[in-house]
Parts: structure tokens; C-alpha cells; sequence
């Protein structure tokens, strides 16, 4: 069987090492390479692909071109406007979107968060945070604040999701917050190391802040939570936790988890 994972860039991609240690747990032998591929150049790379393939995972930039070229998609994948698992049946490619359960099962199942009527902040309006609006408020959350810089990119979002728990806001409008249960960071200011306008107050001393970016070292907004006595965590087990979703869309197995979590873990200790 031959999977891939496609993006541009992809050399830092860390798939296949994680398909591999899945499949090994299951005593299957798989093919799971990393592509390349230009911008423009998706649909007729996904043909040639398809031509011997059974499925890939798709990373940025491409996920709303995957989510245009399936020919059927998940419930998850139609709300996310994005799909990051594409797999190739005989009745055509069906598109499936699986950051957001990684995030829920990461949250609730390896983190041990009780989602179920918590209040939730998501800062940030990208794609990764349509991806994870969905699954959460099926996780039944109390309320789901998605504050972003450009205020009206948020009011964009909730305006696709008809729910009542949903509010967006600019960062200004956080001062008059309580502290949030929940603080999921969805921006990629991470990446650039720029700490966030966040205010004290919407910080909760007995609440988890989690960062959807992992690394060697805990990214700044982790650093802002933790001096604000926040239980932190980076997104690594989510990266996990969608590839494990999408190994078991194709395989019908569900792989453990913790032991990749900790390998790869490990493996970033290394690096400091
Ligand atoms: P997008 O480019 O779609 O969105 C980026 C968001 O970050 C926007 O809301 C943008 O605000 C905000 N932003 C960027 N810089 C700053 C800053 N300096 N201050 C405040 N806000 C800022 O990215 P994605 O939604 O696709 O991804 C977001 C992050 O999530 C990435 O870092 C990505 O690596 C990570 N991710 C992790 C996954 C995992 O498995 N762990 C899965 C998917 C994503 P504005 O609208 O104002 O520009």
C-alpha cells in the first residue's frame, strides 16, 4: 500500500514516521513517502498519485485544494472548508478533515480535559481554527470565544457556524473577560516568537493553555501562560492524534498514541 504526505514545503514533515510507527503496531508494511509539490500543480499530481495509491495526508498549502478536488466529503472536512486526508475508494476520492478530533482527542483523552461545559478561548481565525470549531462544540463546550487581530476575519468564522455559544472579538474586547478554562492559541505568531496582547484577566490559574505549534522549547505564549500559573501544553499530541485518525480511515485500526507521542518527544529533547 503507498501513502504520501503532500505540501510545499515538506522536507521538516514528520508523517511518515509517525504512519511507520503505527503501522508497526499492527504488523503492516506500508509505503508512506513525503511529495513535493508546486503550487498550481495539486489536481494533476493527485491523478498521476492516485494512479497507484490508496491514500495521503495533505498539509499547507494545499488543504482547500484537497478539499476541491475530492469527490465526497466528511461532515468535518464540509465544515472546515479544508480537507488534510484524502482516500482513494472505489467509488472516487473521499475528503476527510481530521485536525480537529486530533485536537479534541488530545485534549480530552491524553491531557485529561473535561471539555463538557467549559468555556473556551481560540485565539486566532485561520484555517486551523474553522478545522477545530466543529469538534468542539460537539465536545459540548459552554461557550467558544475566537478572538483574532483582524476582528472581522473572526466574525467571518462564526457567521458560517449558526450556534449560539459562539462569539467573536478583537483582542481589545478580552479585558472585560474572566479567566477561560481553555486557551488555545491557533495564530502562527508562535512561529515568529511574538508574544500576544493577551490581558492578565482571561487567564485562569487552574485552566490548561495549549498551543497548536510544537517544538524543543515551550513557545512564548506557553511562557506567558505559565507565568500566569496556566497548566501548558504544545500541539505535538494533535499532530499525533489526526494522523492516528487518518491511519484508521484507511487501515480500520486505531494505533495507540502515547508511545509516538513520546518517541517524537523525545526526539525534539534531543535537539536542545
Ligand atoms: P493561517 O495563516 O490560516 O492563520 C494565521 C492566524 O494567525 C490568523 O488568525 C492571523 O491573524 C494570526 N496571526 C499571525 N501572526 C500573528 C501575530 N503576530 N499576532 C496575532 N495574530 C497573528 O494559519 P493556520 O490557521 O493554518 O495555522 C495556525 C497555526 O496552527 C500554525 O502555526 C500551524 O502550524 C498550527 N497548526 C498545527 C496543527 C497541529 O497538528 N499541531 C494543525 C494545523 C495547524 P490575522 O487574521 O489578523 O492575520
Amino acid at each position: 500500500m503507498r501513502f504520501a504526505v503532500i505540501g510545499n514545503p515538506i522536507a521538516h514533515s514528520k508523517s511518515p514516521e509517525i504512519h511507520q510507527a503505527f503501522a508497526a503496531q499492527f504488523g503492516i508494511e506500508l509505503r508512506y513517502e513525503k511529495m513535493l509539490v508546486e503550487r498550481g500543480q495539486f489536481s494533476a499530481s493527485m491523478d498521476d498519485f492516485f494512479k497507484t495509491a490508496t491514500g495521503c495526508n495533505v498539509t499547507v498549502p494545499f488543504k482547500t485544494d484537497a478539499f476541491d478536488y475530492a469527490d465526497r466529503l466528511s461532515p468535518a472536512a464540509q465544515a472546515a472548508g479544508a480537507v488534510n486526508t484524502l482516500y482513494k475508494k472505489a467509488e472516487g476520492v473521499f475528503g476527510d478533515n481530521t485536525d480537529g478530533i486530533g485536537l479534541v482527542r488530545d485534549l480530552q483523552e491524553n491531557l485529561g480535559l473535561r471539555l463538557a461545559d467549559a468555556r473556551v478561548l481560540i485565539v486566532g481565525a485561520g484555517g486551523a481554527t474553522r478545522g477545530v470549531i466543529l469538534p468542539l462544540l460537539n465536545a459540548g463546550v459552554r461557550s467558544l470565544t475566537i478572538a483574532n487581530r483582524t476582528e472581522s476575519k473572526a466574525e467571518q468564522l462564526v457567521g458560517l457556524f449558526a450556534d449560539t455559544r459562539l462569539r467573536a472579538c478583537g483582542f481589545e474586547a478580552l479585558a472585560s473577560e474572566s479567566g477561560f478554562e481553555l486557551i488555545i492559541n491557533a495564530t502562527s505568531a508562535s512561529l515568529t516568537a511574538e508574544p500576544l496582547p493577551l490581558p492578565d484577566g482571561v487567564f485562569a490559574c487552574d485552566g490548561l493553555a495549549y498551543d497548536m505549534v510544537y517544538g524543543a522549547k515551550p513557545t512564548v505564549f506557553m511562557q506567558q501562560a505559565d507565568d500566569r500559573q496556566m497548566r501548558v501544553c504544545d500541539g505535538l499530541g494533535m499532530l499525533i492524534e489526526q494522523a492516528a485518525a487518518s491511519f484508521e480511515l484507511w487501515h480500520q485500526r486505531r494505533p495507540q498514541t502515547a508511545p509516538v507521542i513520546e518517541q517524537l518527544r523525545a526526539q525534539l529533547r534531543k535537539q536542545l
